[in-house]
């Protein structure tokens, strides 16, 4: 494309500037005005709308449409229909309605419910969430849509979010009118989504059964040079790379994805891309269509691009870091420390409403980013640990420190000295002590939430981190909106709220032992796996906190919670079953044909050099059969594990079979085919090793 990226940026995207375009000017304002209210359209207006995104994208040489939503299987679906209707004397017209727009009606039932559909309705309907863009893409109109079932409960991963952003903005409006102001109308949290990935060969890709089924290595010895050297991180891009990453940026451009920077990782063949952060609900979408094209950008160019959280043993796994934060409609960022003493006690009050959050709920934090994919990082001795604490910094630690430990506090100039705002130095916005392996940090203006699996939704995370957040502000607004005496009250809120948190702010070394111990006696969880987090999720407190909200009712949070853990029986049980099929399909009869091979051509020299010991072969004959007979035992245990496994009724109980017996036994089969891996003559070996899948872009 030769054409300026400011003039394609956002070309597929029925942005502001094409409804104006499109939209006669009173329907563009009362749309603008549904929008922002947040109220439901009219059929006379969604009829003028829709009208409008057909003539869009007609001009455009779209044909179909469709509404684009998030069901809880992690990706969009998407069901196509063509703009076409028969007119008379066999002509056709495009036509596309209001009705259209707003609502649809796929078909619910081949989407995971979590047990719903028994109880409720089985169809569901699709409805427009006019606050994203519809865009074009692959030469289809997309209608983002939030999906529900007929009797109203909830079925995607798009609704909550809707609904915790409304919440905060609502709870967040309420401090800030005690703050004096009064000018916000709106409250938006903001997302910045860093995604990492990694890059391999097409070809080799399509020789190994467990990339292909589970999108992970689930056998491979190490590579000789691993990420040691950390000779890729931010390293020259290759040609077929630095080509790809090109035309992702254009896809995504013309998308309106502000996708801003594209390097190497760590290991080698990892990649991430991060873009300019915007509204949570955009980021969300964004970050879909992102993965999505990015599958799609790596085909073009012979590659696949791998998602999963841990494609490789032994090299580091893919994340997706959430970077969060809260601004007002006016463009206030209320995580900026201020420059008076009155917005300095007022950032501070919103950062301990984060930190109460993070650690009143820390473990519906862990619960968001919990997969079977994901616990292969936390949990494993690999970033960021399974261990929810914040980040803060020294500076601000200590500030908080002494303003919770009474320090420099006296009675006199109670005012602004109580508010801590003559301890607030000024807040460099880049710190350099940035601590890395945190997995919550604070990053001077925003909150990095770092423990996101690669293949998220980013919606999740970021739903419990707005409903969390909103319920400390609300309990903080009840408080000081009572108050006679706002500063004092004020000051005191921040000063108790973060002597009974404090013990979640963590500064130091998240992967060292000696962490794990103290954060034991802080009393902090440590779910080291999906079925040990997930049981938080329909505790009380949890059902408590998002009926309060009304971000999710019970029936929604059980459904979601077997959702979960029915998606990680089934990850491993397809893992389990790929594996058995590529050790007696592969690695078994190449290791034998190996080891008869050698005993072959043993015998033949033995008859050409009578006498000669034959320790080489004999002693790697034996090795490889006693590994052979080995995996072959370790397999059939694998075996009858899965079928045992099938037997759990109950999906609680079977997850934590999945992960105490099925899990287990991956790793002792595997351990014996890598031992083997490296004995095999590499011409034998039936699959690209790790040498060739990581080094071969
Ligand atoms: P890192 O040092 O972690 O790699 P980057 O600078 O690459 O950080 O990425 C930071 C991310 O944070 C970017 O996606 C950026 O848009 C996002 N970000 C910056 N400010 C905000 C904010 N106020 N709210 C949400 N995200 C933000
Ligand atoms: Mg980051």
């Amino acid at each position: 494309m030769t054409e300026r990226v400011d003039q394609y940026f956002g070309s597929s995207v029925f942005n502001d500037e094409a409804m104006r375009e499109y939209l006669a000017k009173d329907t563009y304002k009362q749309l603008k005005e549904t929008i922002r209210e947040g109220k439901e359209l009219n059929l006379a207006i969604a009829n003028q709308v829709a009208h409008a995104m057909k003539e869009w994208a007609l001009s455009k040489g779209v044909t179909h449409f469709t509404h684009w939503f998030q069901p809880m299987t992690g990706i969009t679906a998407e069901k196509h229909e063509s703009f076409i209707s028969p007119a008379k004397d066999g002509h056709a017209v495009m036509e596309f309605s209001g009705k259209e727009l707003i609502k649809g009606e796929p078909d619910a039932s081949s989407f995971p419910s979590g047990g719903l559909r028994a109880t409720f309705e089985a169809r569901g309907y699709t409805a427009w969430d006019p606050s994203s863009y519809a865009f074009i893409k692959e030469n289809t109109l997309c209608i983002p849509t939030a999906f529900c079932s007929y009797s109203g409960e909830v079925l995607d991963k798009k609704t909550p979010l809707l609904r915790s952003m409304e919440v905060i903005s609502r709870e967040a409006l309420r401090i800030l009118k005690l703050f004096g102001k009064t000018e916000v109308r709106r409250v938006l949290t903001t997302v910045g989504p860093e995604q990492e990935y990694f890059l391999i060969d097409k070809s080799l890709y399509l020789k190994r059964k467990d990339l292909i089924h589970t999108g992970r290595t689930l056998l491979g010895s190490r590579p000789p040079k691993g990420q040691e050297m950390e000779d890729h991180y931010f390293g020259n891009l290759k040609g077929r790379v630095s080509a790809f990453m090109r035309e992702l940026d254009e896809e995504l451009w013309k998308l309106g994805i502000l996708a801003k920077t594209e390097h190497n990782e760590v290991a080698p063949s990892q990649h991430e891309l991060a873009p300019i952060f915007t509204t949570s609900n955009l980021a969300v979408d964004h970050n879909q269509l992102t993965m999505e094209m990015m599958k799609k950008v790596a085909d073009r160019h012979g590659l696949v691009c791998l998602l999963h959280e841990k494609p490789f043993a032994g090299v580091n796994g893919s994340g997706k870091h959430n970077n969060w934060s809260i601004s007002t409609d006016t463009g206030i960022n209320l995580l900026e420390p201020g420059d008076n003493p009155k917005d300095n006690a007022q950032f501070l009050l919103f950062l301990v409403a984060v930190i109460a959050a993070v650690d009143e709920y820390q473990d519906l934090l862990r619960v968001s980013v919990a997969s079977a994919g994901n616990d292969h990082r936390l949990g494993a001795n690999e970033a960021p640990p399974a261990i929810v604490s914040m980040f803060l910094g020294e500076e601000l630690t200590s500030i908080l420190d002494a303003l919770a430990d009474g320090l420099d506090c006296p009675s006199k100039a109670r005012t602004s000295m109580l508010l801590g705002v003559n301890l607030l130095p000024p807040f460099p916005k880049d710190t350099t002590d940035r601590n890395r392996t945190s997995p919550f940090a604070f990053t001077g203006n925003k909150f990095e939430f770092r423990m996101l699996g690669s293949s998220f939704s980013v919606s999740g995370p970021n739903f419990v981190l707005n409903t969390i957040i909103a319920d400390k502000l609300s309990l903080f607004a009840d408080e000081l909106e009572k108050a006679t005496d706002f500063p004092c009250a004020l000051s005191a809120l921040v000063k108790e709220t973060y002597q009974k948190h404090r013990r979640i702010v963590f500064n130091g070394n998240n992967y060292a032992q000696a962490w794990v111990e103290e954060a034991q006696k802080r009393g902090l969880s440590n779910h080291k796996s999906t079925p040990d987090a997930l049981p938080s999720f329909i505790s009380g407190k949890s059902i408590a906190l998002f009926a309060k909200f009304g971000v999710l009712n019970e029936t929604e949070i059980h459904s979601r919670y077997e959702i979960v853990l029915e998606n990680y029986c089934k990850t491993i049980n397809i893992e389990a079953l790929t594996m058995v099929d590529m050790v007696r399909r592969q690695i078994l009869p190449a290791l034998s044909k190996f080891a008869g091979d050698l005993a072959h051509s043993a015998n033949e020299k033995l008859a050409l050099l009578k006498g000669s010991s034959l320790s080489y072969e004999r002693s790697l004959v034996q090795r490889l059969s006693m590994l052979t007979d080995s995996l072959d035992e370790h397999v059939c245990a694998l075996e009858n594990l899965v079928l045992e496994a099938r037997m759990v009724a109950d999906v609680t109980n079977a997850s934590r079979f999945y992960h105490e017996k099925v899990l287990p036994a991956m790793a002792q089969v595997r351990a014996v085919s890598d031992e083997a891996e490296l004995l095999c003559d590499a011409s034998y070996w039936p699959i690209p090793t790790y040498d060739e899948l990581l080094y071969s872009v």
